[in-house]
């Protein structure tokens, strides 16, 4: 009897012991999990088949990835509203494209958005007005916090860190890639967002890598937090999928074939 009683403490204790360890082990990072693969398994599940996008020309926007989310249809902006007030976006829609009306405050999307490859298409105003920041300047905040600057940086000096395709006030592109103003201009960016523990403690910084007009500028940096005029300031704890704004800084830019594709965990 006593035997048994042992017998059946040790199974108790052992099973506690293994379910104490199975669920307090960290889940698997995406390298891990790729590992569980030998090389050339053909048992390895194949990635989506999509089709891929076309490019686009000053003329006439590309086509999106058959499964990117389309942020603007073209015709009107109901994916987006204002950030004043919630309402209606207060933006001009024209052919093909929108544009920043000066005053009428930033926009975002109805929907929320976290690691992502964003595609976003814009044209500064041809004759350019004005000079350094006061030219030109809008910007893609992504999650709602992070600038990547839009501006009109052909033939037009600023600060390094608020060049166009900068992550503003961090990090300036690795290179000048403008076009004219007036022409239109691409930028594809790459972004992981942050991560934050149950207490609010930040345990990734965000990433972002993006490509201006087909060149690499901004190489998978690290955001130091939300982006801000003269100032650095910390993370706060967020949500994993936050909307994504753009700013109006009182000057007309133009906007086209705006897309998203969001990224599960490990890509
Ligand atoms: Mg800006």
């Amino acid at each position: 009897m006593r035997k048994a009683l042992l017998l059946a403490g040790s199974c108790i204790a052992i099973a506690l012991f293994l379910t104490v360890t199975i669920t307090t082990q960290p889940l698997a990072a995406p390298q891990d999990a790729a590992q569980q693969w030998g090389p050339n398994d053909r048992s390895r599940p194949e990635p989506p088949i999509i089709t891929p996008g076309t490019a686009s020309t000053q003329d006439r926007p590309g086509r999106p990835p058959s499964d990117a989310t389309v942020l603007f249809n073209g015709k009107d902006l109901s994916n987006w509203e204002s950030v004043k007030d919630g309402g209606p976006a207060k933006w001009t829609v024209g052919k093909g494209y929108f544009a920043t009306v000066p005053g009428s405050g930033y926009i975002r999307t109805k929907d929320a958005y976290g690691d992502c490859q964003l595609h976003v298409e814009y044209a500064t105003p041809n004759p350019p007005h004005g000079t350094d920041q006061d030219r030109g300047n809008s910007g893609v905040f992504l999650q709602g916090l992070y600038e990547i600057q839009v501006l009109d940086s052909y033939n037009n000096v600023t600060y390094a860190d608020g060049e166009a395709a900068a992550v503003y006030g961090q990090y300036p592109p690795l290179v000048n890639a403008a076009r004219p103003p007036g022409e239109w201009q691409t930028y594809d960016i790459v972004f992981h967002g942050p991560r934050f523990d149950a207490s609010g403690k930040l345990t990734r910084k965000a990433t972002v890598t993006v490509f201006y007009n087909g060149v690499l500028v901004q190489d998978n940096v690290e955001i130091m937090g939300p982006t801000a005029h003269h100032q650095r300031p910390p993370y706060e704890a967020t949500p994993e999928k936050l909307p994504l704004q753009l700013q109006d800084h009182n000057h007309p830019v133009k906007y086209r074939n705006l897309w998203i594709r969001e990224l599960k965990e490990g890509e």
